[in-house]
């Protein structure tokens, strides 16, 4: 009744001929929209969620699936202005992933669980692969061929069949499927590893996906509660959907309407098992679906428009069905500009300066800059430098949540709910203990030992330890400060049963924390990532983030500020879905909105950054070895083998981001002194687009043929590169300057005169 036609209309009238064509079409033919960047896609289909409501589906029938939950409240905003606050409310907007958890959840006892199922995070995901691997080695069977990894550390092998279980569950492989291709060790560790879980009352990341697709197929009511719920589902960013993913769409969708949209050349996470071939399935299995394509740029400048599209041409192995003809109406706008830096702190520097040129001459104001990067880590350097400077920004994605003291905060959250498991309350006991890392350590190992022997919980383990007046292996005030953690652990359960307001326990917890801990926080390396994290150790603001997320959460998914629990009944309902939406959310790469209305510079990954857009971006350390990514600089943790094209999309995903200034930086000597060269995807662009500040020749500069380990997804070497002959700096200098010359320095300045030399030699040669 709050749907108001004229705002539908009004609506519908500010989109094009194309736009509106694909938002009005028939809502019983499938449709599929392909389209590139800036055109409007995300604003279509929030058209075509309009549409579905004007026909006349009831809100709480419409699927809309979006990539992060940031997009997922982008969505909800955009469709409320229109249609208000209430209808927009009941719209399921969501991820896949927090969507198969939702399933999951209610047929818990259908997967052998519970309904207050764990979800593991990496640690205990890493903690079950060690167990498994246990089983399996005193499995008589199995020993020999497992031992076969004995040269390899022990960490090595875990880390390997880690990703193993990972990449199986990812892609739906059964232990049976591993057994029938020869692969009986790879078959036990997961049939180990399914038990373990399940035995925890446990499900991981990976499981979700594949669990609802065995509900919906094994179960018959299950799928004709499904069916009979979701009248409508439409899913943005289509490319980036996995195989798996894609099949529970097409179980979902099967005699549903259903739109999706995408663009496959803003496929990035094929490291996440994504796969475009989701567009040809799409054809296949939709054969009566119409197919629209939208070709008007309306976010960038026309000089950025053609750059990005001269940069994608290189990509060869494009869907010729997706090919798009990308125009727009945009003023030229300015070059873009390339910058050379000989460092990454001048880098820094010269990022810095030009914001506060940018903002304090009034062209836009700090909300409307982003700085992208392709590695989380190099966001480091601007965080400090900003900070410095007094610039405001915001850091998106999961390093929040990797953040020591959140992970502390949410253990300990966890720990408070019933049946948690070993994992968080180790992490808890280990956050409230008092005193150093070493006594933390001991007093741990301690407790996990006895809950070991006797086959017990840890917390049962660790009462039973500390009630106990005299103990041979602790000292009395540790006996006192144990007991203490317990108490203080129990209290807070209590209070989780007593009290509604989730942020009254959040900020309870965060008073029990020993003083001593939150200095520790300033620790900058992430134990579970190896991962830098970020530095903000203030802990009043760490908090108020979390409290900001608590109530993005409470107004998107409830009507009331309380959650779902009924008043006299405390939180605990509230607090476990919300510790759910975390950690759905944390492997999402998730990018919160919060920050659009504050007004703040964004620091984020160009992957956080799909989707969104600023008035002023800086593509940040745009070198050789960090895009394209080279294979063996660190590896990418989760899928091994980068693509070159992929990297290429995932350069055109960041040039597309900004819609009047583009500035992109690289620079020349790493932190190590290394020499670094400019990305190769900057030769590819039209030199006449470009306002180019450095000293490099960008067209006469060839990939050095040693620093190519690019592998293909499928294993392949690439070989790809310029084909110059070149030898290592160190050997260059040797052979033109000497031995002699170069004992004169110490290793590390050799090898910076070895580099130096070896610039100077490259400027020579290309001169000549
Ligand atoms: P991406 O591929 O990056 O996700 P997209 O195709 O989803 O991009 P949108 O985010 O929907 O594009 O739109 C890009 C910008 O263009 C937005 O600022 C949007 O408001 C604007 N826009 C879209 N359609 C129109 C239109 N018909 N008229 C004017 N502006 C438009
Ligand atoms: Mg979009």
């Amino acid at each position: 009744e709050n749907f108001m036609p004229e705002k539908y209309r009004e609506y519908i009238k500010s989109l094009n001929d194309k736009q509106r064509e694909a938002a009005c079409n028939d809502v019983s033919i499938p449709l599929m929209i392909v389209a590139g960047p800036g055109s409007g896609k995300t604003s279509t289909m929030v058209g075509r969620v309009l549409t579905l409501l004007k026909e006349g589906i009831a809100p709480d029938n419409i699927l809309a699936m979006t990539f992060t939950t940031a997009a997922a409240s982008e969505m909800r905003e955009r469709i409320s202005k229109v249609v208000g606050k209430q209808i927009a409310k009941e719209l399921v907007i969501s991820t896949f992933h927090s969507f198969s958890l939702q399933l999951c959840r209610s047929h818990a006892e259908k997967l052998g669980r519970t309904t207050e199922f764990l979800v593991y995070g990496h640690g205990q995901q890493r903690r079950a692969v060690i167990e498994a691997m246990r089983l399996v080695e005193n499995d008589k069977n199995a020993s020999r061929e497992f031992s076969n990894d004995g040269m390899k550390s022990f960490k090595e092998t875990s880390k390997k069949w880690e990703k193993f279980v990972t990449k199986a569950k990812a892609s739906g492989r059964t232990p049976e499927e591993c057994r029938r291709s020869g692969d009986p060790i790879g078959a036990s560790i997961l049939q180990h590893y399914d038990e373990i879980l399940k035995s925890c009352n446990a499900l991981d990341y990976n499981d979700f996906i594949s669990c609802s697709i065995m509900l919906l197929s094994d179960f018959p009511e299950v799928q004709q509660e499904c069916t009979g719920t979701w009248k409508a589902i439409v899913v943005d960013e289509f490319q980036d959907t996995s195989s798996m993913q894609y099949q529970l769409l097409r179980i979902l969708g099967s005699h549903r309407h259903i739109t999706v949209v995408g663009d496959d050349d803003q496929s990035i996470f094929s490291f996440n098992g994504a796969d475009v071939s989701g567009f040809d399935s799409f054809r296949r299995d939709f054969p009566n679906h119409k197919e629209i394509r939208l070709n008007k740029n309306y976010r960038s400048t026309r000089l950025i428009v053609e750059a990005a599209t001269a940069l994608i041409h290189n990509n060869t192995k494009r869907d010729l069905k997706c090919c798009k003809l990308v125009e727009t109406d945009n003023p030229d706008g300015s070059k873009i500009n390339v910058k050379e830096c000989h460092s990454e702190e001048a880098q820094c520097a010269y990022v810095v300066d030009k914001i506060i040129e940018i903002t304090s001459s009034s062209i836009c104001n700090f909300g409307s800059i982003a700085v992208l990067y392709r590695r989380q880590i190099s966001g480091k350097a601007f965080q400090m430098a900003f900070r410095e400077r007094k610039i405001p920004f915001n850091i998106h994605g999961v390093a929040f949540y990797r953040k020591k003291i959140i992970k502390a905060i949410l253990a300990i959250l966890k720990c408070t709910l019933a049946g948690c498991d070993d994992g968080p309350s180790r992490q808890a006991f280990k956050a409230l203990f008092p005193g150093d890392k070493e006594e933390k350590k001991m007093v741990v190992q301690y407790v996990e030992k006895i809950s070991y022997a006797r086959k017990c919980g840890f917390l049962l383990a660790a009462r039973d330890i500390f009630s106990a007046k005299i103990s041979g292996t602790f000292k009395r005030a540790q006996l006192t400060q144990g007991r203490k953690v317990l108490s203080t652990l129990d209290m807070l359960s209590k209070l989780v049963q007593r009290e509604q307001s989730i942020s009254v326990v959040i900020s309870s917890v965060a008073d029990m924390l020993p003083q001593k801990y939150l200095l520790e926080q300033r620790a900058t390396v992430d134990v579970d990532s190896g991962k830098f994290l970020n530095e903000d150790h203030d802990l009043r603001s760490v908090i108020q983030v979390l409290m900001d997320d608590v109530s993005d959460f409470l107004s998107n998914h409830f009507s009331n500020q309380e959650g779902i629990d009924a008043k006299e009944n405390g939180c605990a309902s509230t607090l476990k879905s919300f510790l759910d939406y975390i950690s759905v959310r944390e492997t999402e790469n998730f990018r919160s909105r919060r920050n659009e209305n504050g007004d703040s510079v964004t620091l984020t990954t160009i992957h956080q950054s799909k989707g969104l857009e600023w008035d002023v971006v800086f593509i940040v350390k745009a070198n050789d070895s960090e895009i394209p990514l080279l294979h063996d600089n660190i590896g990418l943790s989760k899928g091994g083998g980068v693509s070159l094209e992929e990297e290429r999309r995932l350069f055109y995903v960041a040039m597309t981001r900004a819609r009047k200034m583009l500035r992109i930086l690289y620079i020349t000597l790493d932190t190590n002194c290394q020499l670094l060269q400019p990305s190769r995807f900057l030769k590819e662009l039209p030199e006449h687009l470009l306002e180019y500040q450095g000293e490099q020749d960008l067209k006469q500069w060839r990939p050095d043929p040693k620093e190519m380990p690019l592998v293909e997804s499928n294993g392949n070497k690439m070989t790809e590169c310029g084909g110059e002959s070149s030898c290592l700096p160190e050997e260059l200098a040797q052979m033109c300057l000497g031995n002699d010359f170069l004992k004169r320095f110490q290793a590390e300045e050799r090898s910076i005169v070895s580099h130096l030399f070896h610039q100077w030699a490259r400027k020579q040669a290309f001169q000549t």
